[in-house]
């Protein structure tokens, strides 16, 4: 007989998920009821109103996607781009290059504008694109390079769009209430997102947002979204709340009931607190990790407090340090990814995982191992380090 499944406890510093607050494991636990019921119906009003806030949006399509942040990708671009249309896509790391296959995936012609990774978008060779392509219809980037720890420019970005007359595309999965992230102010057009990141949520579900603008190129589509399930006027209809909601598919009621949890916590704490915490809790394991004798991948002025890219020797071996971690302190970080694999280890401080706990739990772990594979540092002068840097703020 198969038995229960009981996952270990770990600490979750990776790229994502990261660790889930204990009310929202609660709140999902809550019965489940229809998702037609008008209770329910309340309390996706209430999340819909809760998302606008994290967004920084009075967008009335603002809403989950019953999916994780690839569904919420897919969404943003299956519904604004027809087949035979042009997107400039911007790439410095690994989600870019998604972005690029779901516009191929579209029909349409991607415009590629690349920088390196671990660099921002360049908004210069952006500009130039969009002045070279002016029939481009949108111009895509990824907030936070999970893949590099890198953040671009967006509201620069967004603004060069906006002149253009072209719609912006942000992927800000990783970039949601981990740092200043403002859609109406910065005129952000189509937005996606995921709750496993710096929200803390269960992974599965995207938060999506689209500007009026973006609604009306939707509107004023002549073919069909390739998607039935990701069609957004078709989501609308159980969403929408103008007219009276129709079933289109049953929606993760538990998980939605997760998500409200998590955005409530948010609202409480407020999100400049959540972004100052994010800034602070790295500040601290840069700290640490520079007195170990480390250093980051990513220019100071565009590393993500959330995601921290952090270089290593050659004579470390990449995967044992990262067993070592996970068997031995329940601890889990990230890999590098495509070129940056086995060149950098993606440490994680994301939502609840980002606190003062966490970072000294990190590098003392961190230290330890390194310590004991003939890398030659200090964990205790690390979490010195560290909390120097709590002390002085
Ligand atoms: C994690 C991530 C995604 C994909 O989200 P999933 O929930 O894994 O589908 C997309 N873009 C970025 C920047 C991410 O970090």
């Amino acid at each position: 007989m198969i038995a229960s499944f009981h996952p270990p406890v770990r600490t979750l510093m990776g790229p994502g998920p990261s660790d889930v607050n204990p009310r929202i494991l609660e709140a999902l636990s809550r019965p489940t009821i229809g998702h037609l019921d008008p209770a329910f119906i309340g309390m996706m009003d209430e999340l819909k109103r809760l998302l606008q806030y994290a967004f920084r949006t009075e967008n009335a399509l603002t809403i989950p996607v019953s999916a994780p942040g690839s569904a919420g990708m897919e969404t943003v671009f299956t519904n604004l781009i027809e087949p035979g249309e042009k997107v400039i896509v911007c790439q410095n790391g690994v989600f870019g290059g998604r972005m690029k296959e779901n516009v191929e995936r579209c029909g349409a012609t991607p415009i590629m504008v690349e920088d390196e990774w671990g660099a921002p978008v360049d908004p210069g060779k952006a500009e130039q694109a969009l002045n070279t392509h002016p029939d481009a219809i949108a111009i895509a980037f990824v907030h936070a390079e999970t893949s590099t720890g890198v953040r671009s420019d967006a509201e620069t970005l967004c603004g060069l769009a906006r002149r253009a007359d072209c719609l912006s595309i942000v992927d800000a999965v990783t970039s949601l209430g981990g740092i200043q992230l403002e859609v109406d102010t910065w005129g952000i057009d189509a937005i996606y997102s995921g709750t496993q990141k710096c929200l803390s949520c269960i992974p599965g579900l995207s938060p999506v947002s689209f500007s009026e603008k973006a609604v009306q190129k939707i509107r004023r589509r002549k073919s069909k979204v390739q998607s039935w399930f990701l069609d957004a006027s078709l989501v609308m209809g159980y969403w929408g709340g103008e007219t009276k909601r129709a079933y289109h598919h049953t929606a993760p009621v538990n998980s939605l009931y997760a998500l409200h949890e998590a955005l409530v916590i948010l609202q409480e704490e407020g999100l400049e607190n959540a972004w100052q915490r994010h800034a602070q809790n790295h500040a601290a394991l840069v700290a640490g990790i520079e007195a170990m004798g480390l250093g980051f991948l990513v220019d100071k002025p565009w590393r993500l407090p959330q995601l921290n890219a952090v270089e290593f020797p050659d004579s470390l071996n990449d995967a044992d340090v990262r067993s070592n971690l996970l068997n031995h302190y329940n601890l889990e970080i990230g890999a590098g990814l495509g070129v940056l694999a086995g060149k950098v280890w993606r440490i994680g401080l994301m939502g609840f995982s980002s606190n003062r706990v966490n970072v000294n739990q990190c590098l003392l772990a961190l230290g330890t191992v390194l310590s004991t594979m003939g890398y030659n540092c200090d964990p205790s002068a690390a979490t010195t380090a560290a909390n120097a840097v709590y002390s002085s703020q």
